[in-house]
C-alpha cells in the first residue's frame, strides 16, 4: 500500500520509532524517523513526507508545536497525532492547527496502518 510514499515517524521512545518504521517499511513505505518535534521539522525541510506520524509528549518541542510549524510550512502534508489518555486539551489545539486525525496511545497496529491508508486514499480523491 505504501509504495512510493514517505511517511515520517516522530516520537521520542525508541521502541515505537523501531516498530512503526519496521511496521510500514514493510508496506512499503520510505519511512524516516525522528525523536522530537525540532528533529522532525529538520527532516521536513529537505522533504515533505506524505504522512506524518507525530507523538504528542516529547523533549525538546511537542507534537503540538511541531505540527504548527510543519502544517504552517506545507499545509498539504496529512498528519495523525499519537496521544496518550488525559491529552485531550492538547489535541484541542493540534486539531485547531489543522491535525486531522489522532490516535490513543495505547494503539492496535493494525488500527493505524488503517488509518494511514484511509488517508492516502483520500489525498488521491482530492487530486
Ligand atoms: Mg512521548
Amino acid at each position: 500500500m505504501g509504495m512510493g510514499y514517505r511517511l515520517l515517524v516522530v516520537d521520542d521512545q525508541k521502541g515505537i520509532r523501531r516498530l512503526l518504521q519496521e511496521l510500514f517499511q514493510r508496506e512499503g513505505f520510505e519511512v524516516e524517523v525522528a525523536a522530537d518535534g525540532m528533529e522532525a521539522i529538520e527532516l521536513v525541510k529537505s522533504g515533505v513526507p506524505d504522512v506524518i506520524l507525530m507523538d504528542m509528549k516529547m523533549p525538546r518541542m511537542n507534537g503540538l508545536e511541531a505540527s504548527e510549524t510543519i502544517l504552517k510550512m506545507n499545509q498539504d502534508v496529512a498528519i495523525i497525532m499519537m496521544t496518550a489518555y488525559g491529552e485531550i486539551e492538547m489535541m484541542k489545539k493540534a486539531v485547531e492547527v489543522g491535525v486531522k486525525k489522532y490516535i490513543t496511545k495505547p494503539f492496535d497496529i493494525i488500527v493505524l496502518r488503517d488509518m494511514v491508508k484511509e488517508t492516502l486514499a483520500r489525498g488521491f480523491q482530492a487530486g
